[in-house]
């Protein structure tokens, strides 16, 4: 039980890789909290996951009203907060010279503005408590490299990057822990959404987007699991020591190796 008595807001996590970290992090006795969107989602996804230990609230992570009502919910029906996982996340492709600019301003209010407002909050409850916490971003391969028709996702998981590094450098006299996992294509709603999309856009059959340009770097084609990147969500939140902060942990069979 590496997070016992430990209590975990997951944003996102109504869905695939947040529903996923949430199962995983209940699995190792810890209280949960599902943050999304749609608050009878939430509500379901916690009570499958963790029973009563479990809590749904609906949360916009763009809006600040919502992030702070959903936090300060969390913080208390449970008394205290150890773990954010901030996952929210959305895709929208389009070639650069064609995006629109209303998408561009959406990708980046749920990627960055999400992880800076429940960052924010869970930061000041952690410093509070005066007894350390682990804050998880979920960035992506696309954290460290670029794909074609990806240009406000690839900007906005780079920011990340230097969002987590500038919590290690703040929290550290606090205990707060700040890193990144890096995943590489998972099979989600997200995911599945993309292959016809891109297929169109770039004229290709689905079964190309998938070898030719999703898996085409990995060292063996396969696609990362779920169960891979809750693991890696585990071992950043069971974490204890200021050893591991402003890290990234790529999980992508070796799409990047940076
Ligand atoms: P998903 O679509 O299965 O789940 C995303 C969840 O986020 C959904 O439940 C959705 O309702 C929620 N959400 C969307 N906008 C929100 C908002 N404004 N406020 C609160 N919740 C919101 O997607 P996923 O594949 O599980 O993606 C989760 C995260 O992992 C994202 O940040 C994504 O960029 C990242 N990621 C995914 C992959 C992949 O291959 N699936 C790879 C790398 C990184």
């Amino acid at each position: 039980m590496r997070l016992a008595n430990k209590v975990a807001v997951i944003t996102g996590a109504a869905s695939g890789i947040g529903k996923e970290i949430a199962r995983a992090f209940a699995a190792e006795g810890a209280k949960i909290v599902v943050a999304d969107l749609d608050g009878a989602k939430a509500s379901a996804a916690a009570t499958e996951v963790a029973g009563a230990n479990g809590l749904g609230v609906a949360m916009d992570v763009s809006s600040e009203e919502q992030v702070e009502a959903g936090m300060a919910k969390a913080i208390a029906t449970f008394g205290r907060l150890d773990v954010l996982v901030s996952n929210a996340g959305i895709q929208t492709v389009a070639p650069l010279d064609q995006f629109p600019f209303d998408k561009w301003k959406q990708m980046l209010a749920i990627h960055l503005d999400g992880a800076f407002l429940t960052s924010r909050a869970a930061l000041r409850q952690m410093y509070k408590q005066g007894d350390g916490g682990s804050i998880i971003l979920m960035g992506s391969v696309h954290s460290k490299e670029a794909s074609v028709l990806k240009a406000p996702y690839v900007t906005a998981k780079h920011g990340l990057m230097g969002l987590a590094k500038v919590i290690a450098k703040e929290g550290a006299k606090h205990k707060v822990r700040a890193n990144v996992i890096c995943p590489g294509f998972v099979r989600t709603p997200l995911v599945d959404k993309q292959i016809p999309e891109q297929a169109a856009t770039l004229q290709i059959s689905e079964d190309d987007v998938i070898k030719k340009i999703m898996l085409k770097d990995t060292v063996d084609g396969e696609f990362t699991t779920l169960a891979d990147v809750a693991a890696a969500a585990v071992f950043f939140a069971s974490f204890e020591s200021n050893a591991l902060t402003g890290q990234s942990l790529n999980v992508s069979h070796g799409w990047s190796m940076q």
